[in-house]
């Protein structure tokens, strides 16, 4: 059976989404309605070949929606808004709930609504995301998809912090992870690249403003970077990363900030920011490098450096590694960036990178290790719309 399924990526100031046509996998459109809030707000749809873009006030996510369910009509993408079978929303905190995708239900709901002191921003907006359209469309069946489902199979070794275990039995303090919607089609994806290996072992390296890193075996995640929330794990555009936890008390301290300024600052003052005192974008960050500005020098040293160490842990967690995969803004687009990690654990891991292959933007798979690299290395663009298409497809048995 041939059905229409909506992916909906609700953020904060966000909502992008791409219409599919299914099992075919074909997108009949995709686009964002962004600045939701603002008065100068951006809808952008591109369909047959065609973008549309119009500015005009956003004030909350329900007219975003409307704007885009309408503009299916007007620009006669559907004749109908029945023909949407299925919408699935991303999730990014699905706790201990969820090891799958669910199907949107009172129980769901209620999980997800429990779950936002864990994603406080994100949570908050898909749950307003999965409400404007519910409002709109009742009667079509919604799934949520989450970010840290794939990250399940991990053991207790490898979530549990080392903090008193009741804060674990109790408050259900231990690690989730993140993007684990990406890092198990990047998994999927790059075991296709080695078909001639039987147990495939992934190093996914999710970098963009977020970033996370994941040990997958087998296509199952045995290790990921990100913590609690979305702060842990490697550093980021804004975010800290992992720190000494004494970091906290002592910044509070000599700052006179409390902790919750302080825990702010960490996630949007740190990081390629915070440390470059430039940008949390590394257009930017590159650019100031090539004109010699040192502390953006570091920033780079620095960034690379925590990348190859999880790179370099998750090698000895994986018992070596088959492949490495570089995804998101910056591991697809940065042969920069790409080729300072590879310095970093060449030498180590018998990593080499074909210089002239990293360095053009391409937006598309490639293999860009030599020959004789002992890992091949690869960027892969990832994709989480279709995998989320898939599970709405699987979940409410359309196919
Ligand atoms: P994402 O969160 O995956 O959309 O990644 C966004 C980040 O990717 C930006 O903040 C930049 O740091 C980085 N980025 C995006 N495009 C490029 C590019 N062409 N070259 C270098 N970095 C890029």
């Amino acid at each position: 059976m041939s059905i229409k399924i909506m992916a909906v990526n609700a953020g904060s100031s966000s909502l992008k989404f791409k219409l599919y046509q299914m099992p075919e996998e074909t997108i009949i459109c995709s686009g964002i309605a962004d600045r939701i809030g603002h008065d100068d707000g951006i809808f952008k749809i591109s369909f047959a070949g065609q973008t549309v873009k119009k500015i005009l006030p956003l004030p909350n996510h329900a007219v975003g929606v409307k704007l885009l369910l309408e503009s299916l009509i007007d620009y006669k993408i559907l004749n109908s808004l029945n023909e949407i079978g299925g919408i699935g929303h991303r999730v990014v905190q699905g706790g201990k709930y969820f090891s799958d995708s669910a199907i949107f239900n009172d129980d769901t709901e209620a999980k997800i609504t429990s779950l936002i002191p864990l994603a406080p921003l994100h949570n908050k907006a898909h749950l307003v995301g999965f409400h404007a359209f519910k409002d709109v469309l009742p009667d079509v069946p919604a799934v949520a998809v989450f970010d840290t489902a794939f990250h399940q199979t991990m053991e207790p070794q490898d979530f549990l912090f080392p903090i008193p275990y009741e804060y674990y039995e109790q408050y259900d303090i231990r690690r989730y992870g993140a993007h684990g919607t990406s890092h198990k089609y990047l998994g999927e994806e790059a075991a296709k690249l080695i078909p001639e290996v039987s147990h495939p072992r992934v190093i996914s390296c999710h970098i963009g403003s977020g970033a996370s890193i994941t040990a997958i075996r087998d296509g199952k995640c045995v290790a990921t970077s990100m913590g609690l929330t979305p702060l842990g794990g490697i550093m980021m555009g804004t975010r800290t990363g992992d720190l000494d936890p004494s970091v906290m008390m002592y910044a509070c301290k000599c700052t006179g900030k409390d902790v919750y300024e302080m825990y702010d600052i960490f996630n949007k003052k740190s990081g390629l920011l915070g440390v470059s005192g430039i940008s949390n974008d590394t257009r930017d960050i590159e650019e100031a490098t090539e004109k010699g500005n040192i502390q953006a020098d570091i920033t780079n040293k620095l960034f690379a450096r925590r990348v190859a160490d999880f790179i370099g842990q998750y090698f000895v967690r994986l018992g070596g590694a088959d492949i490495i995969v570089f995804s998101a803004g910056i591991g697809e687009n940065s042969g920069f960036y790409r080729e300072i990690i590879c310095d970093q654990i060449g030498e180590a891991l018998g990593v080499k990178i074909n210089r002239e292959l990293n360095l053009p933007l391409r937006g598309k798979t490639e293999i860009i290790s030599t020959p004789d690299s002992k890992i091949k290395v690869a960027v892969i663009p990832t994709d989480e719309e279709i995998m989320i298409a898939r599970d709405v497809v699987r979940l409410l048995k359309l196919n």
